[in-house]
């Protein structure tokens, strides 16, 4: 059994299609296809970077790649995304192929937006964020997902009002766009550069923000709840 298989019967049918005559894995697929060759914004940075089509019910949605991740050709492929798989990992027992094989991982830009000059990467204009949202609004219609985890500020307002982390962080926000219900439970940026998830509130309301994902209906991991880290 190839590595694929395994993980289509570790997780169960909801996760991860490869099959050409499922349509939501064929409409997704011409999505993706569409979406590399994308090139509407002139200061970003291509190529886009994308997960690919994998169908869940679960969707990703973090803010915008940096420098790394286009050259390793997939989202979170660098430092901020150990963390965010060791999270995954302490909480679940999910390995980082297991989350990449059944959760779509969508973001607010796909595309590098540059180094700011002041330090750090460049954020993303209005106009891009705008731009870019064509696409995961394409995404919500296709997948129509039931969990959406938004990861970091950027992300967590394409959602919900933003407020401060404190207050947002360890909750399930219920919503309805379009006549689809939703839940949307934010999780803080990974990166190292903010240190709110590594200190008290964060910390625990980090904890809590992942029991509810993995408890979540729509996650469906077979350990969910059981995480030797929580
Ligand atoms: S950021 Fe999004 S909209 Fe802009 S070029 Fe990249 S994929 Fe296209």
């Amino acid at each position: 059994m190839n590595k694929s298989k395994k993980v289509v019967k570790k997780w169960g049918q909801n996760y991860f299609s490869k099959n050409k005559s499922d349509p939501i894995f064929g409409k997704l697929t011409g999505h993706v296809q569409k979406l590399r060759l994308c090139r509407m914004c002139p200061w970003m940075h291509p190529p886009v970077v994308s997960g690919g089509p994998v169908v869940s019910k679960v969707l990703l949605v973090g803010q915008a790649p940096g420098d790394k991740e286009p050259k390793l050709g997939r989202p979170f492929a660098w430092t901020a995304g150990k963390t965010l798989f060791r999270w995954f990992d302490q909480a679940a027992g999910m390995s980082e192929e297991e989350f990449r094989a059944s959760i779509y991982m969508a973001a607010v830009c796909r595309c590098f937006p540059g180094k700011n000059p002041a330090g750090g990467d460049r954020v993303p204009s209005p106009e891009e964020v705008l731009n870019c949202s064509v696409w995961l609004k394409r995404e919500m219609d296709i997948l129509k997902p039931e969990l959406i985890i938004p990861v970091g500020k950027l992300a967590i307002a394409q959602f919900l009002p933003l407020q401060k982390l404190d207050s947002m962080i360890g909750r399930n926000y219920k919503k309805i766009v379009a006549g689809h219900h939703f839940d949307v439970i934010p999780l803080p940026h990974p990166s190292g550069a903010s240190p709110w998830h590594r200190k008290e509130p964060g910390k625990s309301l980090l904890k809590k923000a992942l029991r509810l994902i993995i408890k979540h209906p729509a996650f469906n991991f077979k350990n969910k709840g059981v995480g030797h880290g929580f």
